[in-house]
């Protein structure tokens, strides 16, 4: 790739006019990268039409509507204490008389609201129209313009995945001008590179829904490249291992601590549990180094395992670095293990990006003796400054994202270090090979003894006060519930709303009720997901708008109750119903369904409510198409792609496997991988 088209894909979001180090930070939490390339990979999911419409009555509940209106009063709003609010509402009515009403929940910018709609002035006003109380509704319209204005509101707007208080508009102007900037970097370069971000370009400018599905031409294309990338760093991975030269020495046995493990456990392993740790022990002992994927259902018990093999490594004096994906993760993971190890006999230790000043220097220097022999942590266990004496095994837990590149990484810190990575997400036997070519796999098909499987039921919306007086005996006697409240586009300040409207709800039931979602500061998700788990705080509901967090262990939640089922995939379905019942005791799953649930929606929750096996759920998931936005499709634990669907782009998986085994790795691919961060670095 040419150095001046590099050097601007690593631009920092900063740098870009109305950006500045504010936005671009939140652009990090959201996208995992603030380069102008983690921007274009970041890519619309729907188009919205802007069109207008004169009557308000051609609109249905849920539709976007650009409309004309007459201003004809305001009412203030205000906070009313103890939680309660009443919105400020503009009173309007279009060309015909018909009335329709502006809200604003958020009363701190009332005098600017006030003047945007001053009463008897016509304004064109877009935004998604809501019968509320049988009356169309308009909140927190998205643009409010003066009737000469009119084609400042776009026609077709591309809309983007949000969160982190990005809103559309930002997105927009970034996007403008990453791609006003693009052509003079492309000056030089060859025709696929050009055809590259031309496809790039059209999917980011979508003017309909239609060129945003997985069978769109530009979507294809990209999808295509996609997997070319990644099927081709599995094909250089593979021969890498394979390849003679890289043989090791295994390292001796200088202690014997596999007994004492076994007096430590608390229970029985299960056989799958046995087949698994022998697996890996096999792969340890053999001279090329292991790369294992575990996959169980949320459950199942793969902790255990993990340790098991690093008490196996400890046995050779070398150390082992279990990586969690979250800093709340690891803690539960430390509090669980360290127990055990003291009972073993060996040093273990936990490094976050908590750890600071002396007390990490200490933990440093305990990892660079060789002392510590097993430290659980975040991303932190490899920033630059940490050493190890001899780190000989690295086990990844529930990484979401967890592609070729960052084995790579982890390998460069040890002397070619053994990896074992744990997923909750299993894969259909069809796809894991190509998704993870080069890993051997073990499966955990059998949980512990005496696990009840969670009674999982459906409910429409209009039973939520039912469900509220039921779980209520529940909770005064030590229950905890997790209250998932999907939110598709993190600023869509309506679906955000009756996420409010439901937290002030419950609040009024119940006395301490916990409440996370996206636009929060991390920190602060953290502190009130680490509340909820502490049994002494008194916290018993926790309502959620981010999916929560994969391998979260809250034992006594044993009641999780899903809003907006149907929005969801069947995975992330099923990942979240693993937040619970990880205990003997009876959990349960409620899956509320709204109104215009489709069929395939009353499907997946069928499925759901008729089976608790992951891999049953998986082949499911696969073989039922996805009808529009399913939420936590990507984010369901298989490698996350941008552009590939694993259920649409079946041939294309085909296609791109021949094509990396069958070519060359010509300039091109290695730019591909390079693009999609799949490039893997053999000479390291
Ligand atoms: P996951 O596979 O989701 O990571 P964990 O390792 O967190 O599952 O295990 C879930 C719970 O089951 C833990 O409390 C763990 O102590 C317990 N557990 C694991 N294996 C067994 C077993 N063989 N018998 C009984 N309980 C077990
Ligand atoms: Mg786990």
């Amino acid at each position: 790739m040419k150095q001046e088209l590099y050097d601007f894909l690593n631009t920092d979001l900063q740098f870009i006019r109305g950006v500045g180090p504010v936005l671009a930070a939140r652009f990090c939490d959201l996208l995992g990268g603030r380069r102008v390339l983690d921007f274009l990979l970041h890519t619309p999911y729907t188009v919205r039409n802007r069109g207008i419409t004169e009557h308000v009555m051609d609109a249905t509940h849920g539709d976007t509507i650009t409309i004309p209106l007459l201003v004809k009063s305001h009412r203030a709003g205000g906070n009313f204490g103890r939680g309660r609010r009443r919105p400020t509402v503009i009173t309007c009515a279009d060309k015909t008389g018909q009335p329709v009403a502006i809200q604003f929940f958020n009363s701190s910018y009332l005098d600017y609201w006030l003047k945007k709609l001053p009463i008897g002035a016509w304004r064109i006003v877009s935004g998604k129209i809501e019968m509320s109380a049988g009356r169309p509704t308009i909140n927190h319209p998205d643009f409010i313009e003066e009737m000469q204005n009119a084609d400042k509101i776009p026609l077709n707007q591309a809309i983007y995945p949000s969160g982190a208080g990005l809103t559309q508009k930002i997105f927009s102007n970034v996007r403008d001008q990453i791609f006003v900037a693009l052509p003079e970097k492309l000056n030089g370069a060859d025709d696929k590179t050009r055809e590259f971000f031309d496809a790039l370009r059209h999917v980011h400018f979508a003017s309909s829904p239609d060129d945003l599905t997985p069978n769109a031409t530009y979507i294809a294309k990209l999808a295509y490249w996609e997997l070319l990338a990644h099927q081709s760093a599995i094909v250089i991975s593979r021969r890498h291992r394979d390849d003679a030269a890289n043989r090791r020495t295994v390292r001796p046995k200088k202690y014997d601590l596999m007994d004492k493990f076994r007096a430590a456990l608390p229970f029985e392993l299960t056989g799958a549990q046995n087949r698994t740790i022998n697996e890996i022990f096999a792969d340890m002992a053999a001279d090329t180094p292991m790369m294992r994927l575990v996959q169980g259902d949320v459950g199942s018990g793969k902790t255990i395992v993990a340790l098991a093999a690093a008490i196996k490594m400890a046995e050779t004096g070398a150390q082992t670095a279990l990586l969690a994906p979250t800093d709340t993760l690891a803690m539960q993971h430390f509090a669980k293990l360290k127990p055990m190890c003291d009972k073993i006999g060996i040093v273990c230790d936990i490094l976050t990006g908590r750890d600071k000043g002396t007390a990490r220097k200490e933990k440093l220097i305990s990892l660079r003796s060789g002392r510590t022999r097993l430290v659980v942590g975040t991303h932190a266990l490899f920033s630059t400054d940490v050493e190890y004496r001899d780190l000989g095994l690295v086990i990844i837990d529930e990484q979401h994202r967890f592609g070729v590149t960052q084995r790579e990484a982890l390998r460069t810190k040890g002397t070619n270090p053994d990896i074992l990575a744990l997923s909750a997400t299993p894969i259909p036997r069809t796809l894991s090979m190509t998704i993870y070519g080069d890993m051997d796999v073990s499966i955990i098909n059998e949980k512990p003894a005496g696990r009840k499987p969670i009674k999982t039921t459906k409910l429409p919306m209009a039973r939520v006060g039912d469900l509220i007086a039921h779980i209520k005996p529940q909770i005064d006697s030590g229950a905890k519930v997790f209250w998932v409240c999907p939110l598709v586009d993190e600023s869509d300040t309506t679906d955000m709303t009756a996420v409010q409207t439901r937290f002030d709800a419950l609040k009024q039931v119940f006395s301490n009720v916990g409440l996370v979602h996206g636009q929060m500061d991390k920190k602060d998700r953290d502190a009130t997901m680490q509340k909820f788990a502490d049994d002494n705080s008194g916290m018993n509901i926790l309502v959620a708008t981010t999916v929560i967090e994969v391998g979260i262990d809250v034992p006594r939640a044993t009641i999780i109750v899903i809003e907006n089922a149907e929005r969801f995939g069947l995975a992330a379905l099923h990942q979240l119903r693993g937040r619970v019942g990880r205990g003997n005791t009876q959990s349960y799953c409620v899956l509320i369904y709204g109104d215009n649930i489709s069929n395939d929606g009353l499907k997946r929750l069928n499925v759901l409510c008729e089976t608790d096996d992951g891999f049953a759920i998986a082949e499911q998931d696969l073989m039922m198409r996805g009808v529009g936005e399913l939420l936590g499709t990507k984010q369901s634990g298989w490698i996350q792609y941008h552009f590939v669907d694993y259920r649409e782009h079946r041939d294309l998986f085909r296609l791109a496997s021949g094509a990396a085994r069958d070519n060359e790795i010509d300039a091109f691919t290695h730019d591909l991988m390079y693009i999609f961060d799949c490039g893997v670095n053999v000479g390291a």
